[in-house]
């Protein structure tokens, strides 16, 4: 197919939306396997949670390739399948193909620690038995960005900047929705002033859809302010989706959005409760723990404990992540890290056995926290300095945030999407994760996925006929309804103070800490929000306004449908699971009789560990189903090699 360029329409025969590791990684599979014509199209090759985003270490998690302790694909394939309603086929896929997405990565020059005799090595991350997960440091996903774009330019693929989708194209086929495209708003032109909206229209017979987390949704987020999703649109166009409960929350400074994990916590810095005022500063862990050493080695733990896991309470480590939002989300007061004193009563003789050694070990037994960190690891103290925060001074503000969205849109085993065929969800918003995942299967599950979708879009037969003039002529139709839609805008509130709505709604009752009633109330509130944006818009200014209008409009319908979906499982009565636990009034476990005892939490439901919770929503009847069914096992492939060679010749593998 040929590029066109007239009255601002493309044509190409593979898009890719989206520049984050994952879509980076699609083009560039695309490119390499001789799909003729390939586009990137994104908000801009700076702008999407991987090249904004770190973390202390922040992880890569492949097959094992070192030392004397055997792997397999069907070993690592058990790890991510033991993170429950996570799909068997899927986890042997990412397992299959982790060694070949990862040397891919290490190919580009991306320089993964390895000994002398090019052993890669490796250690043990959370919810990973053996010790598979690598990493280059705090950038390791903006590192995977940076080469993959060195490659993309010295290969010529073809990269639309600064385009931000609006709306998705789809056309009927065989009684089913293929992709055919999308509509895009060509930001550098509205924002260099005052001009008219300046829409384009990319036709596609392959749609490879890369547009990152739901990083938009919530109000307390740790995910980079410039990132905010775009799984709405997706699910607009009848996209379905997975398993949209499952999230991980965390403690992340809110300043400069970062997690506070691993060596930050090691340091075992005091946390300090402060008025509104600033006044009334206390330590506040104490109250719960009670004694002294208890609050040192839970904090001691959460360096290795980051995310919220309801599996850790009352007794474990996500007792502080509780603590924090009983602080600042029902006390209304505000939480900070304080580096430079210890927390009260700390003394290393009556530490855990495992917090002394391993401060010992790193010669960090210093006299305060920050000399701590210092001595673990001074980049961790460099790096908040370079975004104006000096740790020997300043006390760091934190909250439980929202970081990683383990459910998302579905895909099958080439990660298209079974709903609407030529559409590839890759990256975070494919949900292939289940319950739990190991640190780092993100990455990896990006990476694959760029592969499958890359593999499977070149070898298919693409001759069956495409009706790109009606793809077309529906787009102008949508940019007209998209122009009038703006035109007659009526709100007195602008997309800013609506943002902000639901995002306060997503943080209160859709994160960590979630109760029926109140999802009850918020999904009724979300829908009518959603109903209000889309009769009177938003109060409109400029064209700025008008095309983060166009973004509220998919967002606001994204955190309605999470919330329906959360709701629904809750409903359900999956109980306390991952990294959310589910508060009840009628039934569940108090936490503690004295500090929280009206909050009684619910048990995990095992039946809903082995299934998975499908959602769609039609355009057509307007409404949105969810249920849940049994999660495909872990397959038996055949591996015999003849057979195997005998259908590579014959193309059919
Ligand atoms: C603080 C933090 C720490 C993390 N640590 C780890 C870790 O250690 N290991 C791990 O595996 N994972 C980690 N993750 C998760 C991981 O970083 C992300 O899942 C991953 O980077 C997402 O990559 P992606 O390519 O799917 O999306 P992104 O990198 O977010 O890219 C999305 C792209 O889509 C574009 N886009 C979106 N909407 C539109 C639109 N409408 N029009 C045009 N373009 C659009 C964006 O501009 C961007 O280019 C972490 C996440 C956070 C926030």
């Amino acid at each position: 197919m040929k590029t066109r360029n007239d009255s601002n329409a493309f044509m190409f025969d593979a898009i890719v939306l989206g520049s984050g590791a994952a879509g980076l990684n699609a083009a560039l599979q695309l490119s390499l396997r001789g799909v003729r014509s390939v586009a990137l199209v994104s908000e801009g090759l700076q702008m999407g949670t991987s090249i904004n985003t770190g973390s202390d270490k922040q992880t890569y998690y492949k097959i094992g390739m070192s030392g004397k302790n055997p792997d397999s694909n069907y070993l690592m394939a058990q790890s991510l399948y033991d993170g429950f309603s996570m799909h068997g086929d899927i986890a042997l896929v990412e397992a299959s193909l982790s060694a070949r997405a990862f040397l891919n990565l290490h190919s580009l020059g991306i320089r993964f620690p390895s000994d002398p005799y090019g052993q890669f090595a490796a250690y043990k991350t959370d919810h990973d038995p053996v010790g598979r997960a690598s990493s280059v440091g705090p950038y390791t996903s903006r590192e995977i960005c940076r080469f993959l774009i060195e490659e993309l330019k010295r290969r010529e693929v073809k990269i639309f900047e600064g385009r931000l989708a609006v709306a998705l194209l789809t056309l009927d086929e065989n009684e089913k929705k293929r992709s055919a495209g999308l509509l895009a708003l060509n930001m550098s032109e509205t924002a260099s002033g005052g001009k008219k909206l300046k829409f384009e229209t990319f036709i596609s017979k392959d749609l490879v859809f890369a547009v990152g987390g739901p990083g938009g949704l919530y109000k307390r987020s740790v995910y980079p302010h410039v990132h905010t999703g775009s799984i709405g649109l997706a699910l607009m166009a009848g996209a379905g989706a997975q398993n949209l409960c499952e999230s991980q929350f965390g403690m992340a400074s809110t300043k400069f959005r970062w997690n506070v994990s691993g060596s930050y916590m090691q340091a075992v810095p005091s946390f300090l409760s402060v008025g509104k005022d600033g006044g009334d500063r206390r330590e506040f862990l104490l109250d719960y723990f009670k004694s002294p050493e208890r609050v040192c080695d839970m904090t001691f733990l959460k360096g290795y404990q980051w995310p919220f896991d309801s599996r850790k309470i009352p007794a474990g480590s996500s007792m502080i992540d509780i603590l924090v939002h009983v602080e600042t989300e029902i006390k209304g007061r505000r939480v900070f890290l304080d580096f430079k004193s210890n927390p009260h009563g700390f003394d290393a003789a009556k530490i855990s056995d495992e917090a002394r050694s391993y401060l010992m070990k790193s010669g960090a037994l210093a006299s305060s926290p920050v000399e701590r960190l210092m001595a673990i690891n001074p980049a961790a103290i460099s790096l908040y300095m370079e975004h104006g925060i000096n740790l020997f001074q300043d006390e760091l503000g934190i909250a439980v945030c929202a970081q990683h969205n383990n459910g998302g849109l579905s895909g099958d085993t080439w990660w298209e999407s079974p709903d609407l065929s030529h559409f590839y969800p890759v990256g975070e918003v494919n949900g292939s994760h289940g319950v739990y995942r190991p640190g780092g299967a993100a990455l990896n599950a990006g990476q694959v996925g760029a592969f499958r979708a890359a593999e499977h879009i070149s070898r298919k037969d693409n001759t069956s006929a495409f009706n790109a003039d009606l793809a077309l002529k529906i787009a102008s139709d949508k940019i007209q309804e998209l122009r009038e839609w703006i035109a007659k805008s009526r709100n007195r509130r602008d997309w800013r103070s609506e943002r902000s709505e639901f995002q306060d709604r997503m943080s209160s009752h859709a994160a960590h800490i979630r109760s029926e009633s109140g999802l009850c109330a918020a999904r009724d509130a979300a829908w009518e929000q959603f109903r209000r944006i889309k009769l009177e818009g938003h109060a409109i200014e400029s064209e700025e306004d008008a095309a983060e209008s166009l973004r509220n409009i998919q967002l606001c319908f994204a955190h309605a449908v999470y919330l329906d979906a959360i709701s629904f499982a809750v409903e359900s009565g999956v109980g306390s699971r991952g990294s959310a636990i589910v508060l009840s009034e009628k039934d569940g476990d108090q936490i503690d009789a004295d500090l929280l005892k009206e909050w009684r939490i619910q048990n995990c439901n095992p039946l809903f560990l082995e299934q998975v919770l499908e959602t769609k929503f039609s355009d057509g009847s307007a409404q949105i189903r969810h249920g849940w069914v049994p999660r495909r096992p872990i397959p038996e492939s055949d591996l015999w090699f003849e057979t195997l060679l005998k259908s590579i010749s014959a193309n059919v593998q």
